[in-house]
């Protein structure tokens, strides 16, 4: 958290309706969960496990990703409000069923104002725990009748923003001869390459993890780069689809492309600020949290029930549409997309809480 704040100051200042602190003393379990809104329905958002290097570290993250949450949900037209929880700790030493079934029992003391799915360090394998506690959870397994995991959605979503984006500045959605940099080939990054090298376009990666660089150039025609070189790329778009906050003031001032369209999440260190300098540079920012929608499409079906993969792919293919209207709004009122698109989002949430008003 920022400065010595504390949490009520800073759930006023961002506006959460929320935060419950869950611990067990049997399974060792520190979790908290973050409601940021519910205007529109109950808080929809993933958990994610990770060895916070403190208390408050973790505090910050659920705040900032519960918030992303509300805007995410709204702009992408589910009837979900913004939620998200945090579990603190080393996933590959704590993750057990106890410990996510003891999960689970919390979440469902909240009797649905909360529905969790995946994120980072959690899969289909958690979800399944947590549902043997509560049914205020999705993502899970096909082989339960869910809807699996939801990266391929996440990745279809970035590519068809990519190909709006691509469509204002040049005019044409095409791929041919476009050269896209694709940093940080994972779950979501893998299916954006995959869908990339089916329309042509030249394809650049860039990952820490040297196995999959040497996997996926085994499968795709790909040139590999140096993680230090990422920036120094001359390149049409810039995908980030590894960590957040590579949008800053040390690297917005290096890129040299035209488009940043990616998965990954909070991709802008701060919203403003780096919103408007890449604005400054002439460079089209499509809202991360409006293009990897796909992945909470995804859960939202599955959690309304008779989930059908290809009607999610309908969804996702929605982020089009929405993105250009969002970037024509940007220009038209000279703000940036992250701007006009968070206007977008809250102004359903307010529209929509109008009509919750009266019986
Ligand atoms: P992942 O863990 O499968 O992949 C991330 C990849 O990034 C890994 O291969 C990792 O080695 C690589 N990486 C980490 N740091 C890097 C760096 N500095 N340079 C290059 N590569 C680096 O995660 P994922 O599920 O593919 O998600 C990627 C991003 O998209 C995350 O920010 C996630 O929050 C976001 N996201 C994912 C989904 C989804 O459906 N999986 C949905 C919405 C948003």
């Amino acid at each position: 958290m920022e400065g010595n704040c504390t949490i009520f100051e800073e759930v006023e200042k961002m506006g959460h309706e929320q935060v419950v602190y869950c611990y067990d003393e049997p399974t060792g379990l520190k979790a908290i969960i973050g409601i940021h809104n519910t205007v529109l329905g109950p808080g929809l958002g993933g958990t994610r496990m990770w060895n916070y290097s403190s208390e408050s570290e973790a505090v910050k993250d659920v705040l900032r990703l519960s918030r992303g949450m509300t805007f995410k949900n709204a702009i992408s037209g589910l009837n979900a409000g913004g939620g998200k929880a945090v579990i603190i700790g080393n996933a590959s030493t704590m993750k057990s069923e106890p410990f996510m079934r003891r999960f689970g029992r919390f979440i469902d003391s909240l009797g649905g104002k909360y529905v969790t799915a995946e994120d980072v360090n959690m899969t289909t394998r958690e979800m399944e725990y947590i549902s043997m506690e509560t049914d205020h959870v999705t993502g899970l397994p096909e082989t339960m009748g869910g809807g699996g995991d939801p990266s391929p959605v996440t990745a279809y979503g970035v590519f068809v923003g990519m190909k709006a984006a691509m469509k204002k500045v040049y005019g044409s959605e095409s791929f041919k001869d476009k050269k896209i940099l694709v940093q940080g080939i994972g779950q979501v990054g893998v299916n954006l390459v995959a869908l990339l090298a089916k329309e042509g376009a030249k394809i650049l990666i860039s990952d820490l993890d040297q196995d999959k660089l040497v996997k996926v150039s085994n499968e795709f025609q790909v040139e590999v780069i140096d993680q230090n070189e990422i920036f120094h790329q001359q390149v049409d778009v810039y995908a980030p689809c590894a960590l957040g906050a590579v949008l800053n003031n040390d690297s917005i001032p290096l890129l040299k492309c035209h488009i940043i369209a990616g998965g990954a999440n909070n991709q802008l260190e701060n919203e403003l600020e780096h919103g408007k300098m890449l604005q400054q540079r002439g460079i089209v920012y499509a809202p991360d949290f409006l293009i990897n929608a796909g992945g909470v499409m995804n859960v939202y079906a599955e959690h309304l029930g008779g989930y059908n993969r290809q009607n999610v792919y309908r969804l996702a293919e929605g982020i089009y549409d929405t993105l250009l209207q969002v970037l024509n709004k940007a220009e038209a009122k000279q703000i940036t997309p992250h701007e006009a698109a968070l206007k977008v989002a809250m102004k359903r949430i307010s529209d929509i809480g109008k009509v919750h008003m009266s019986y």
